[in-house]
């Protein structure tokens, strides 16, 4: 496996492939990585002849207040979990080499990126779709992965292909969790002790009102408002939000009767974690 700094040394390596007539998986990740994002590499590497793994902590996705500087980063072991799974080169460029000091071109998004985690991360969604779209003219990958966990991410990167002719497969791969039930993310580095067992609040939040969905409930305000209750359990809990939007459009539901995305966003303690369920209800 080969790790690759810079955008012309990757070229070439992507093109011999192509010559070669091998098919190319993208997973774009910011490093630090676990099981969560090794499911996204295995399954990449059991659709495509060869495997990218983009390692990149993006600085324009972070707001002016948020964490870029403290952003858990450790490339020997992230090298370690990509040469296991069997991808064939980490792309890991220093933010100089991904952006020009006077850069002013940007990728946006009217809507889908207003809701939810753009509500809080107003920025967030125009530095994602930017670095996604240099990331795909970079490495020109015939498919590329991205996990449920980010489920607005997924959604907002599925219209972006869409809208501006990609011509590459987005797969998303569901979530994984660690075995008490927290989704992995590499934000789980900032918790203590205590907020770790806090943090847990999350999935019994969602999985309380995933059964109440299972039960019959069709109220999408009576569900938020069980899921707020039961996160209002926790002291070191705040809830950012609690939302139960359509799954494709992201636009708020009242009535659960198509398919829809339960997604929150909760600090625990100083540390924002996200999460989320989908409900395919028939109407
Ligand atoms: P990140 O490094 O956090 O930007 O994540 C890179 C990719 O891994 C994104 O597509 C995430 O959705 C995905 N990912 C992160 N955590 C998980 C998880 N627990 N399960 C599945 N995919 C994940």
């Amino acid at each position: 496996m080969q790790i690759v700094k810079t955008i012309g040394e990757l070229r070439p390596i992507v093109q011999k492939w192509r010559r070669e007539g091998l098919s190319v998986g993208l997973v774009p990740t910011m490093g630090y990585l676990h099981e969560g994002h090794k499911s996204l590499i295995l399954r990449a590497v059991s659709e495509n002849d060869r495997v990218v793994v983009s390692d990149f902590v993006n600085p324009t996705q972070f707001g002016v207040n948020e964490d870029l500087s403290t952003y858990p980063r450790d490339l020997e072991r992230d090298a370690a979990v990509c040469e296991e799974a069997g991808a064939a080169l980490i792309f890991h460029p220093e933010p100089e080499e991904m952006y020009f000091p006077d850069n002013c071109t940007f990728v946006d998004m009217d809507s889908l990126t207003k809701g939810l985690c753009g509500k809080t991360r107003p920025t967030h969604f125009r530095g994602v779709c930017t670095v996604v779209s240099k990331l795909f003219h970079i490495v020109t990958p015939d498919r590329a992965y991205f996990g449920q966990k980010d489920a607005q991410q997924l959604a907002v990167i599925r219209r972006m292909v869409r809208d501006l002719n990609f011509g590459i497969t987005i797969v998303g791969c569901p979530i994984v969790r660690e075995e008490d039930g927290l989704a992995m993310s590499s934000r789980n580095a900032y918790l203590n002790e205590g907020e770790r067992k806090a943090a847990l609040i999350l999935h019994k939040s969602l999985m309380l009102g995933e059964g109440m969905l299972k039960a019959g409930e069709r109220d999408a305000a009576k569900v938020r408002e069980a899921i707020l209750g039961n996160l209002g359990t926790e002291p070191l809990a705040r809830a950012d939000y609690v939302e139960l939007v359509d799954a494709e459009t992201l636009e708020p539901v009242e009535k659960v009767e198509r398919p829809i995305l339960a997604a929150i966003a909760v600090y625990i303690g100083k540390t924002r974690l996200i999460d989320n369920f989908t409900f395919a209800a028939e109407k």
